[in-house]
């Protein structure tokens, strides 16, 4: 087989680069950036993701640059707890779960790309512009850089598009999609360097998106000076929103009033907030499924495939799943036509139900619920408000939606 041309060396794009890798597919990965920078904020990868990256070989790298996550814990914007947790190893999975700066994931996916496929295999500065076919190949259209002028083009066997939210591939087959669609809530996300704060590896979520939810959890183990680094996001709703950039700094005065009487035995929030190293503003966003990803000798994986807005912590775990059907589907199919169609059979349906999922039932559906059956106001016993049974049930519900309960993940 001609080599796999890869379009993207983000989370997707390199994971795939390195399952293909594995399996002896020849590949190429072509990255619009001039550099890879670790850019970006937190991320979780959870038990379903941690198992196809420790079957590539890296749960060690990736222990030694993440937290392994114990547990999580909801909170309502009075400091009163809700529901907790174990995650990870410590809720009895076989493989962990990771919460890890984004540029600190990159960066172990890319050194062992490079270190296992060879530097030559992938190749910075070259923006795609655009993809064709014929009967017995792709060719592939960059720049140098985004609105660069020098063009080349190169063949392969097949074109893979994990160019992100932004898929110039994607539009290609759907030049009249628009715009992401934007949820409603704004973010402001940032990292704190800051004592660990309840067990230091808790995932927690606190408060309602009409008023001002938070999400807090650890992403680098702590140095000499006992701080860990400690992602936050500050989720509201809002009615406007600017396009997502992913380094587009945010400010602190447009969003920390929600949260300025957040003082609890847990945490003081506001001084938590005040004390990040720097803030980043997104807006939620994703795009309606699509029908279709796979067009003959060409497919979308990721984000560029399925977008999702970030409340199930899937994002990235999606993309890695991703590759590995994609890997599988090559090795067991002589055509790659079949391959591609194959794969898209075994993941567009279950990513269609997470992205819609994510709009109306992830994890943090037991904030909504609690925020709603009190009116907002502190509560006496949580058991007066919503029992243990109706909290797990939410939360199970979402891993199995998600592929990550216990049982899918043991079969
Ligand atoms: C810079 C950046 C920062 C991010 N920060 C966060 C974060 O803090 N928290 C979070 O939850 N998620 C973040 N994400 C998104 C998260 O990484 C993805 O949702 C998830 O990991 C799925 O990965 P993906 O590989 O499909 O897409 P991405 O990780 O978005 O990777 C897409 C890659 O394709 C490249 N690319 C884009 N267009 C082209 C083109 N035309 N030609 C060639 N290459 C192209 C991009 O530069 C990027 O490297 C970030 C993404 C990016 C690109």
């Amino acid at each position: 087989m001609d080599e796999v041309i890869i379009v993207g060396a983000g989370v997707g794009g390199l994971t795939l680069g390195l399952a293909l890798h594995a399996a002896g597919i020849p590949c190429r990965v072509f990255e619009s950036a001039s550099e890879i920078r670790p850019i970006g904020v937190g991320i979780n990868l959870l038990p379903h993701a941690t198992k196809e990256l420790s079957v590539l070989g890296l749960e060690q790298a990736l222990a030694q640059a993440a937290i392994a996550t114990k547990d999580a814990t909801f909170f309502n914007r009075f400091g009163q707890l809700i529901y907790q947790e174990p995650l990870g190893r410590a809720a009895g999975y076989d493989h962990p779960q990771f919460s890890i700066h984004r540029g600190d994931l990159q960066m172990v996916l890319l050194d062992a790309f490079r270190a296992r496929a060879g530097h030559d295999r992938l190749l910075a500065n070259h923006h795609c512009t655009g993809v064709v076919q014929d009967d017995s190949g792709v060719n592939v259209s960059f720049v140098d850089g985004p609105g660069g002028a020098n063009r080349i083009s190169v063949r392969g066997s097949v074109a893979i598009a994990c160019d992100g939210i932004h898929s110039a591939i994607r539009k290609q087959f759907y030049p009249d999609e628009g715009e992401p669609r934007y949820s409603g809530v704004n973010m402001w996300r940032g990292v704190t360097r800051w004592k660990p704060i309840l067990s230091g590896a808790s995932m927690t979520r606190a408060g309602w998106l009409s008023h001002g939810k938070m999400v807090i959890y650890p992403i680098r183990p702590a140095g000499a000076d006992g701080l860990q680094l400690i992602n936050w996001v500050a989720e509201i709703e809002t009615p406007v929103h600017r396009k997502r950039d992913w380094t587009r700094p945010g400010s602190i005065d447009d969003f920390i009033g929600a949260f300025a009487d957040w003082r609890f035995d847990w945490l003081d929030v506001p001084a938590f907030i005040r004390a990040a190293d720097s803030v980043l503003e997104f807006p939620m966003v994703d795009q309606d499924p699509l029908p279709r990803w796979s067009f003959g000798l060409i497919t979308l994986l990721g984000d560029a495939a399925h977008p999702m807005v970030p409340r199930g912590s899937n994002g990235a775990g999606q993309a890695i799943l991703d590759a590995r059907a994609l890997t599988t589907a090559l090795l067991e199919h002589d055509s790659p036509v079949a391959a591609l169609t194959a794969y898209e059979k075994q993941r567009l349906e279950a990513t269609t139900r997470i992205v819609l999922t994510n709009r109306t039932n992830p994890p943090d559906a037991i904030l909504r619920e609690v925020f709603q059956r009190t009116g907002d106001q502190p509560f006496g016993t949580i058991d007066d408000v919503i029992s243990r049974d109706e909290l797990v049930a939410l939360s199970e519900g979402y891993k199995r939606i998600a592929g990550y309960s216990k049982d899918a993940l043991r079969t």
